[in-house]
């Protein structure tokens, strides 16, 4: 049963010369996709005649050709690569940005974000620093989430309503602590366990995404429209989200590191 549209995630979308922010985690790249594989999936989107919704429609109410696009991290390309894609095929996007990055190098600075906001995209919180909130306190989890959000809206001057939970380090707690600070929209990377799309009466809702990686064929994006996810990668990356669940953030982190140095 399906209980809430597709929402894609995306991170730096990079032409050949894109300059690329110098601090950024490492195995970052493996979610850069290129302006033509980008521009040939939002092709493909509007070929199959499906539409890029906002969380400000009702999200009770959506047909399976109905998409949401977000962008993590709010890298400079968000700006001067994707914009310009997204308004060429009529999509909106939602951009998750980190507050404590914001004009540093390769990030988007208020101006681009700005300009985001007046195009009719949706800008959202990615949290203050990008930590992974489930080794935090409690009262660093709150500041994480709330300051964020403040700081998005005195400089925008609009009610900052959705959250990308960083790192997609996710559980129920966090789900009611940003639900707590004012989020009405929280994104995880997929759905924790237990955790129901709309903690009941808060008005909340928790969306899973489905994260698109630079080695992505067109075909396996129309696989991930479809929910038709290859069986292997499905192992994998259960498996995965298996060794995050026992290991905890920071040693999953550190391993995964480790890997992506040996490959
Ligand atoms: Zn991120």
């Amino acid at each position: 049963m399906i209980t809430q549209p597709i929402v894609l995630m995306y991170h730096g979308i990079v032409a050949p010369q894109t300059p690329m922010p110098r601090k950024r985690e490492t195995g970052a790249d493996l979610y850069d996709v290129t302006t033509e594989n980008f521009h040939a999936q939002l092709g493909w989107l509007k070929e199959h005649l499906y539409r890029a919704i906002t969380i400000r429609k009702n999200l009770d109410v959506f047909s399976t050709k109905e998409v949401i696009l977000t962008f993590d991290d709010g890298e400079m390309n968000n700006c001067t690569v994707a914009l310009p894609l997204l308004k060429e095929f009529g999509f909106i996007g939602h951009f998750f940005l980190i507050a404590k990055r914001i004009g540093k190098d390769g990030y988007m600075g208020w101006d681009q974000i700005r300009q985001l906001n007046a195009e009719g995209m949706i800008i959202g919180s990615h949290g203050f620093s990008h930590e992974i909130l489930t080794n935090l306190l409690d009262t660093q989890i709150q500041e994480e989430l709330s300051a964020s959000k403040k700081h998005l809206e005195r400089n925008l001057g609009v009610p900052v309503e959705s959250i990308s939970i960083p790192r997609g380090f996710c559980n129920e707690k966090i789900i009611r602590m940003a639900s707590e600070a004012g989020y009405r929209y929280i994104f995880v990377s997929e759905k924790p366990d237990g955790v129901v799309p709309a903690p009941s009466g808060a008005g909340t809702n928790c969306f899973s995404r489905v994260a698109v990686k630079s080695n992505w064929t067109i075909d396996r994006f129309a696989q991930a429209l479809d929910g038709k996810a290859p069986f292997k990668e499905m192992v994998l990356g259960s498996c995965k989200n298996g060794v995050k669940k026992v290991l905890g953030g920071s040693v999953y982190d550190w391993i995964r590191r480790m890997m992506l140095k040996m490959k």
